[in-house]
């Protein structure tokens, strides 16, 4: 491997105030783990586009290499699970946020966070899924448990041209629901059909105050929206429905009723993919090598180079992004 290598590294002076630097690092600039993996591939989540423009605090240690997700090689391994040249995928466990993550040429990892690259899939794939497609993944399958076939009725999915919103629908329209798309670029309305959803509804529609109990149009949701929005999806849920959480694009509150739950035994299910225990992991990846029309995937997602991440990190924070983007790390490096 290369002793001087090219990162993103974000530092804060004196007065708390960040600065975004394109530098080059070196191996005693990453944090300590037993695995050592060259980034092949990775991706821009809103998480990543927080951490970069500085306006959540996900960020919790400094100077700190950004980026939550990375598809790779393995250079060099202290851990029994992981050999040199074998592939890998990386998603959460504080990467990006509390430990050196994906955005350098290199990084240092606990081999217990990694999962081996699924059978039939490539780093380019997986980057494009990412820890959004990944989240959606585990959406899905948390409605599955909870017995929402696509038999009980439709599924909504709000935030529906974001990354978890687009992977979301793509998954659900091929495992056979009817999926209603809510967005708020209604424009995009027959890309949203093409990707798998029935039916696109305006934001706009759930975004207000919510009544505790609403006309029941859905039995179950994929939210990664949070607020006003989650309590309207709630109210509307038909009876013995269940909703998945996992976001908070329009904001952290959940202004709403217990009528839902205590009137329909509707059930609110929480996702949360950075602390997720490996089996779950390795389950949602490897449904999502089976389960993903590719296509779709390539149609939902568009690439980038080293060079493309701060400003996707920008774009994805003021809802400029449509679907996924995937950055490939050989590309400006
Ligand atoms: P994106 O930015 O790609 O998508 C978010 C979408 O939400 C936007 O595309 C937009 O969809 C919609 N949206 C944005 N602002 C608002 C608003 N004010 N009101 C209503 N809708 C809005 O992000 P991701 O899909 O990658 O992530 C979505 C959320 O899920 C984020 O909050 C992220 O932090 C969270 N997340 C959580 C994880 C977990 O482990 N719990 C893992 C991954 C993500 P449209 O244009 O269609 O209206």
């Amino acid at each position: 491997m290369q002793d001087r290598f090219k990162g993103i590294l974000l530092t804060r002076d004196e007065n708390k105030v960040m600065s975004v630097n394109v530098t080059e690092l070196g191996l005693e600039d990453l944090m300590e783990g037993d695995v050592v993996v060259e980034v092949e591939w990775t991706t821009v989540n809103y998480k990543d586009g927080l951490a970069i423009t500085g306006k959540g605090l996900v960020v919790r240690r400094w100077p700190m290499v950004p980026g939550i997700d990375c598809a790779g090689t393995v250079v060099s391994s202290g851990n029994a699970r992981f050999k040199p040249g074998d592939r890998i995928i990386l998603n959460g466990f504080g990467v990006g946020e509390t430990h050196t993550g994906a955005y350098a040429a290199y990084a240092r990892l606990k081999g217990d966070w990694l999962i081996a690259m699924p059978e039939g899939m490539d780093g380019r794939s997986a980057m494009a899924i990412g820890t959004a497609g990944y989240t959606a993944m585990l959406s899905v399958m948390a409605l599955e448990r909870h017995g929402i076939t696509p038999e009980r009725g439709p599924v909504v999915v709000t935030g529906a041209n974001g990354g978890v919103g687009t992977v979301a629908i793509a998954l659900l329209g091929k495992l056979g629901y009817e999926v209603i798309a809510s967005t708020g670029r209604t424009e995009e309305a027959e890309f949203l059909k093409s990707l798998g959803a029935s039916e696109v509804i305006h934001r706009d529609e759930l975004s207000g105050p919510a009544k505790p109990l609403g006309k029941e149009r859905w039995a179950g949701g994929v939210d990664a929206v949070g607020s006003h929005t989650l309590a309207n999806v709630l109210s509307m849920t038909s009876y013995g429905g269940a909703v998945t959480a996992c976001g908070l694009a329009q904001g952290m509150d959940l202004p709403g009723s217990v009528a839902p739950f205590i009137l329909r035994g509707v059930s609110l299910l929480g996702i949360d993919s950075v602390m997720a225990p490996l089996a779950l992991r390795e389950e949602a990846w490897a449904r999502l090598a089976r389960d993903l029309d590719i296509a779709k995937l390539e149609a939902l997602s568009r690439e980038v180079g080293f060079d493309g991440i701060v400003e996707a990190a920008h774009q994805i924070i003021d809802g400029r992004i449509r679907g996924r983007v995937v950055v490939n790390m050989k590309q400006n490096s």
